[in-house]
């Protein structure tokens, strides 16, 4: 094959869609499978949907088309608030979306006045993670206007912790997040119908049992796809976290001094990269850089490899472990963690390899 590639194991997805699925249903939590980190890849969300997801959520109107085109047949939920410019769009493309600001409600209300639907909605709101979502205290106020738009059902409230301020979710943020819930709810004479609490940050506090129980839905990304939780990025019991492997050709292998020879100054990129003097060692270049993936975020599967750096096309390693063992041509492979696995997502250059019913997927 040609390299690099990225082997998607959609065995191992589904395998993991379902270890958090279970959790999640167990406490009474429904998951949305997230499939922003991947480009809205159909085979992914397929997987998702064998493991046990009830829907989609994407951050971008493409991918969702991209899955619908595909003939995936579920509700599709709009993660990243639309844009004022996109409301017809997003009518028309998906079912569901996460808003926070009054101007687009109008706008998505026009829209689905005038196309004769009606659009679901759920009202983000900001525990103190910075990022989207309307301030507590503008709750009542935002939702006091938002009743009245036709064409509109506000399906819930969510929130999105850990993302921007890395704010961890608690019993007591989940806390005052319910209770907000239930003062709508009375206040208004509505009934929310999804709570919808956490990301991948937020299983640690359903395992424990902390989780208030009126949160019944999750948006669940980087636990599936990674098999990690994404507060410490503990790897998550029964699950897996080699669904994606990057493979890499060596192109040239030589024994070369570990400090650069002559007066240096800035690299390629600007910057004055640190070098270690490790006598003459052996060096391996590979057919991956920073035009692929996010060089900080792949690891080695074979220990006996370091990653020294690299530049837009190659990345530069320590292979001296491995003298007698390696050769041009070879391939070597690396997980990757979220960041990485979004950059080979969206990276032309990296050929993406879907393996099926692989017979020892699960190990
Ligand atoms: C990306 C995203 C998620 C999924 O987050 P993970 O950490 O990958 O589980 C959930 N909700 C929103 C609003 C998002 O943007």
């Amino acid at each position: 094959m040609e390299t690099p590639y990225l082997t998607i194991d959609l065995d191992k997805i589904e395998h993991n869609t379902r270890a958090i699925v279970d959790l999640c249903n167990k406490h009474g939590i429904a998951v949305t499978g997230v499939t922003k980190g991947v480009c809205g890849h159909p085979g992914i969300a397929e997987a998702m949907l064998r493991g046990g997801v009830t829907s989609i959520g994407d951050s971008r109107l493409k991918n969702i088309q991209r899955l619908r085109n595909a003939g995936i047949d579920t509700t599709f939920m709009l993660l990243r608030v639309p844009p004022l410019s996109t409301v017809g769009t997003v009518v028309e493309s998906v079912d569901l979306s996460l808003n926070s600001e009054l101007a687009v409600l109008e706008g998505l209300s026009a829209a689905a006045v005038l196309a004769g639907k009606i659009h679901d909605v759920i009202l983000m709101v900001d525990f103190g993670d910075l990022r989207e979502g309307i301030w507590p205290d503008d709750v009542i106020a935002f939702v006091r206007e938002a009743i009245r738009l036709d064409g509109i059902r506000i399906q819930g409230i969510g929130t999105n912790l850990a993302c921007f301020g890395g704010v961890v979710p608690s019993e007591a943020n989940m806390g005052q997040f319910v209770a907000l819930a239930n003062e709508l709810e009375q206040r208004f004479t509505i009934t929310l119908e999804w709570i919808s609490g956490i990301n991948s940050s937020g299983l640690e506090l359903i395992a424990s049992g902390r989780m208030p129980w009126r949160i019944n839905h999750a948006r669940i990304g980087e636990a599936i796809l990674l098999g990690c939780e994404t507060i410490q990025r503990k790897p998550w019991p029964g699950t897996v976290q080699n669904a994606f492997v990057l493979y890499a050709e060596v192109l040239e292998l030589k024994k070369k001094p570990s400090l650069p020879v002559g007066e240096r100054s800035e690299d390629a990129f600007g910057e004055l990269t640190g070098f270690e003097d490790r006598g003459k060692i052996l060096r391996a270049l590979i057919n991956v850089g920073r035009e692929d993936i996010d060089i900080n975020g792949i690891t080695p599967i074979d220990s006996r490899i370091d990653i020294l750096g690299g530049s837009s096309g190659y990345l530069v390693l320590d292979v001296t472990a491995m003298e007698d063992n390696i050769a041009v041509g070879d391939e070597l492979s690396f997980t990757l963690n979220y960041s990485a696995l979004l950059t080979a997502m969206t990276s032309e250059y990296v050929t993406k390899h879907t393996l099926k019913n692989s017979a020892n997927s699960v190990e």
